[in-house]
């Protein structure tokens, strides 16, 4: 019997098999340089060539502007993430930051928005980013402070955005600004800027251990028209939580990626290396080290998978997303721990595949909601279901309004 692999599990269907074929020979065929000396350029063409093949059609929704399907396939999603992950971390963010940048506008854009980004985001010659974060809002993000002031014909925007991915080459941001007095989230509203819009500015570069192309943005007086404004007033953290919503679990399956090609160089070595006698995989230390590291891959990977196939039947993830992430990146960080100790000094090299891999799994515990975030959103719903479900509550609280009833009659 042929060895069995994770899309035989029955969360998948012939064409994500066969999608995933594909992209693999892809993938083998085009990912094979470095592209890390001009990380700005190599997303450019990455994006350019993403589009030649048609891979972004499935980052966006809406066959009439270009995509595979009217909805995103959180499955095909995490398919082509995972593989990308597993051959270049920057081909992954590439392709992910196209469908982060631009999910606005497929869940809430309006028709003209439609037919000028979304076309142009699946050919690869729009690059989109998602403008969320501030120096003084990211986790908590209904605290956030940029303004969008209403003016004759359309809006002001002042403020800045920081650690915006694809900023400084993207040809739009969906942006999340104040529009209103009411606290928190719901004084919130989405608009997409373009790039060259006047009075928006790249105030800073940012580098990070994995590079990739990251800007603080300033809007100082930068005038947009209300046709760019997404969704309704007030709606902008809604939009921004959806947006994630369908995003999240796919940030799980570029950490599955990332761990199983750890896992991959780990073994590699560990059958290779002579020491004392014998190879590396031949002491039970290294076995049983290998096999806590497959054993967390698939446990990564079928929360993972059980958060697309259940979003991709309508239901709401909430909940199995962030269970997915939170895991799937707390894992994949020990498993790429695990794979540099198992390769010693080579480990640490610079440009060796786990030490790349070790740099690019970082920041995925922090960003679209970090590990704590995750936490706190899985214990508050599994909180509100047991609530719900809870047939003592229910008569606990029938009992209350009797008796309040009855006090009130007394
Ligand atoms: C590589 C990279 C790319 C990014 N790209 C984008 C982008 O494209 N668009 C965008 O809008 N933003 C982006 N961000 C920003 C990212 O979303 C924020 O960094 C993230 O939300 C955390 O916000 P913060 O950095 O302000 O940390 P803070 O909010 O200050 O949090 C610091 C730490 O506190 C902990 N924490 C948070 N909440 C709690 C809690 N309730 N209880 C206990 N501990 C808690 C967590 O460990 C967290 O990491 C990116 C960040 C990185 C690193």
């Amino acid at each position: 019997m042929a060895e069995s692999s994770f899309l035989d599990w029955p969360f998948f269907e012939a064409r994500h098999r066969a999608l995933a074929k594909e992209l693999e020979a892809w993938a083998a065929a085009h990912l094979a340089g470095n592209h890390e000396s001009n990380v700005d350029e190599a997303c450019r063409q990455l994006v350019r060539e993403f589009g030649k093949a048609g891979w972004l059609k499935h980052a966006i929704g809406g066959k009439a502007y270009g995509a595979a399907g009217e909805n995103i396939d959180t499955r095909t999603l995490c398919i082509i993430r995972e593989t990308l992950a597993r051959n270049s971390g920057l081909a992954d963010f590439a392709f992910a930051m196209q469908g982060l940048g631009s999910g606005a506008i497929t869940l809430f854009g309006t028709e003209a928005q439609k037919q000028k980004y979304l076309p142009r985001v699946a050919e690869g010659t729009f690059i989109a980013a998602f403008a969320l974060s501030e120096p003084g809002a990211g986790s908590d993000a209904a605290a956030l402070q940029c303004e969008a002031a209403q003016r004759e014909g359309g809006y002001e925007l002042n403020g800045e955005k920081t650690l915006i991915s694809n900023g400084g080459i993207a040809d739009f941001y969906v942006l999340f600004a104040r529009t209103n007095d009411a606290p928190g989230a719901k004084g919130i509203t989405a608009f997409v800027v373009d790039a060259n819009a006047p009075g928006f500015e790249i105030a800073e570069r940012i580098q990070i251990m994995a590079p990739h192309p990251l800007a603080r943005l300033k809007f100082t007086k930068c005038r947009i028209a209300a046709s760019q404004r997404i969704g309704e007033p007030g709606q902008g953290f809604r939009v921004a939580m959806a947006s994630l919503d369908v995003f999240r679990t796919s940030v799980a399956a570029a950490a599955v990626g990332f761990a199983r090609r750890a896992l991959n160089e780990a073994l590699r070595h560990a059958t290779s290396r002579k020491m004392f006698g014998q190879t590396l995989a031949d002491f039970q230390l290294t076995q049983g080290k290998l096999a806590e590291m497959a054993t967390g891959i698939d446990a990564a990977a079928l929360l993972t998978y059980r958060a697309a196939w259940l979003r991709d039947q309508g239901q709401n993830v909430t909940v199995e997303a962030a269970m997915a992430k939170m895991t799937a990146t707390e894992t994949a960080q020990g498993v790429i721990d695990a794979a540099v100790q198992m390769l010693g000094g080579r480990g640490v090299v610079s440009e060796e595949p786990v030490e790349q891999l070790y740099r690019e799994i970082r920041p995925l515990r922090i960003y679209e909601g970090a590990t704590e975030v995750q936490q706190l959103i899985v214990a508050r719903g599994i909180i509100k279901r047991f609530q719900e479900s809870d047939p003592s509550r229910e008569e606990s609280k029938r009992a209350g309004h009797a008796e309040t009833a009855g006090d009130r009659k007394r």
